[in-house]
């Protein structure tokens, strides 16, 4: 899976690659992911599910 994430401290746009967990939906925190961002390295958390790139093998909501 990857996500486009833009970072709030510096606004900087990346593509983030992740791997989906295997009970993705049962997991409260699921959607979001702390990352650090490549340009200004700050900490921060995404949601990479809703601003996902790919869509295969997603049906599940
Ligand atoms: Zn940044």
């Amino acid at each position: 899976m990857r996500s486009r994430l833009r970072c709030p401290r510096c606004n900087y746009e990346f593509e983030y690659r992740w791997i989906p967990l295997a009970s993705f939906t049962s997991i409260r925190f699921g959607k979001k992911r702390y990352i650090r961002c490549p340009r200004c390295h700050g900490w921060s958390w995404f949601n990479v599910w809703d601003t996902r790139i790919d869509h295969e093998g997603t049906d599940e909501h």
